[in-house]
């Protein structure tokens, strides 16, 4: 078959590798002008099952190679002692098999392992797709057009795929009350491999230091009454209001807003589609099931649902119709699981009172206190992002044909 895929992050590329693998041709066109290199973005988790499907395609030693760590985390506390914890006490309870890793250092990875056998395409989107005569006819942004046996929409949280195939977003994503941004500034306060926090009711600042040296990311954490708006001009003005008042450096990193050429703000909401699949066309990773930016899962939900759905293909001998629905199946109860631990980090991580950024400080005070087992269940966000994936058969790669 000639699989056509929208999206080289992170689903894109896995399910590029593993179509590939068993006989298909595939055709990815990313939107982006060139593929994400560099420090790229922002941190993801790797948990178990999306470490193992890494490990599958031979790439744990360069993804382990990239991994990021933060020594620790310290809260600020303007006027109080900070609480600072060992980094590793912090995620004890994300998962026994967990890589932290940024996003485009992964994707720079995925992109290498596969663009001898994947035909990639830059700056370029679908901008039609037709089913007909047992294939489908997709258009392109750059005037060209094209037959493919199936087409597949890994083209993340506003997948254009999804908007031809489903209508618009507003249909499917589903606010959880928060938004989030992210912008890179100089280190103005010599991070040193620490990550700093400073909470506030509503809201959550954090910095963290990237691999450019002299260089760190603010990440803002707010609660909002509705989605944010899409207009970058209208998204710097929110967080402004968002942050007046607040104390600690937070004034300084502001100042850094307007030349900061990777700011990104987004309404943090999932995507709730009763099916993901219509015809010849299905989505894949946070296109058809993103449970919400920064609440966690995210990546790992990507990378294993792209590795079921190449072996749900194979496995019904690349027949479509039994293939999607048998990946559907085989990811519905990890899609389920995976929509309560948006609104649990949520809870967690911002304040909703002056109370419960007293009582976060309190609890990360006495963590490094207790036992393993409660530091693990504590630090676990009700066993969300560890257990979700746990019901996910990964079928031996030997069902692939090879
Ligand atoms: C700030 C932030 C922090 C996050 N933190 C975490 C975390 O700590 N842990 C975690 O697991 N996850 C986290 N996530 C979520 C994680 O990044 C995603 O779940 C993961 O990247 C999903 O991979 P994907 O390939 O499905 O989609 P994406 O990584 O979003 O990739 C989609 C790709 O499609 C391309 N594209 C978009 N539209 C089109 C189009 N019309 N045509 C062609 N190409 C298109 C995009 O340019 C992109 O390359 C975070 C996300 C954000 C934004």
């Amino acid at each position: 078959m000639h699989v056509l895929i929208s999206g080289a992050s992170v689903a894109g590329p896995v399910l590029a590798y593993w179509l590939h693998r068993n006989g298909h041709r595939v055709t990815v066109v990313e939107r982006t002008a060139r593929p994400r290199l560099g420090d790229g973005g922002h941190a993801v988790d790797l948990l178990g099952p999306a470490v193992e499907v890494v490990a599958r395609m031979g790439l744990l030693p360069q993804v382990e190679a990239a991994r990021t760590t933060a020594d620790t985390m310290t809260l600020i506390r303007p006027g109080r002692p900070d609480v600072t914890i060992d980094g590793a006490q912090l995620l004890a309870g994300v998962s026994d098999r967990h890589v932290e890793i940024m996003r485009g250092d992964l994707a720079r990875i995925l992109f290498e392992a596969t663009r001898e056998h994947v035909s990639y395409t830059f700056g370029t989107s679908i901008t039609e797709l037709v089913e007909r005569d047992g294939g489908v006819h997709a258009a392109f942004s750059d005037g060209t057009s094209g037959g493919f046996d199936l087409v597949v929409g890994a083209d993340g949280m506003h997948s254009g795929v999804r908007r031809l195939v489903f209508g618009p977003e507003e249909g499917h994503s589903h606010f959880l009350g928060g938004c989030l941004a992210v912008f890179s500034v100089p280190d103005l306060v010599g991070l040193d491999g620490r990550v700093l926090g400073y909470n506030s009711v509503n809201k959550a600042v954090a910095l963290y230091p990237t691999k450019i040296p002299g260089r760190a990311r603010v990440v803002v954490l707010f609660r909002a009454a509705e989605p944010a708006p899409r207009d970058p001009a209208a998204q710097r003005r929110l967080l402004r209001g968002v942050c007046a008042g607040l104390g600690w450096e937070v004034p300084r990193l502001l100042e850094h807003l307007d030349a900061a050429d990777d700011f990104y703000l987004d309404s943090i909401s999932q995507i709730r589609l009763p099916s993901w699949s219509r015809g010849r066309i299905t989505l894949a990773g946070d296109a058809g099931y993103g449970p919400g930016p920064a609440v966690g899962g995210g990546s790992s939900l990507a990378i294993v649902g792209a590795y079921v759905l190449a072996s749900e293909l194979a496995a019904a001998g690349d027949d479509h119709v039994p293939g999607f629905a048998a990946y559907e199946r085989a990811m519905a109860g990890a899609v389920a699981a995976s929509r309560t631990i948006g609104p649990s980090v949520l809870g967690t991580l911002i304040p909703r009172s002056e109370l419960q950024v007293w009582t976060m400080a309190q609890a990360l005070r006495v963590l490094p206190r207790l036992p393993g087992f409660v530091q693990r269940k504590l630090t676990s966000f009700g066993g969300g992002p560890a257990a979700m994936l746990n019901g996910v058969r990964l079928r031996d790669p030997l069902v692939l044909r090879a």
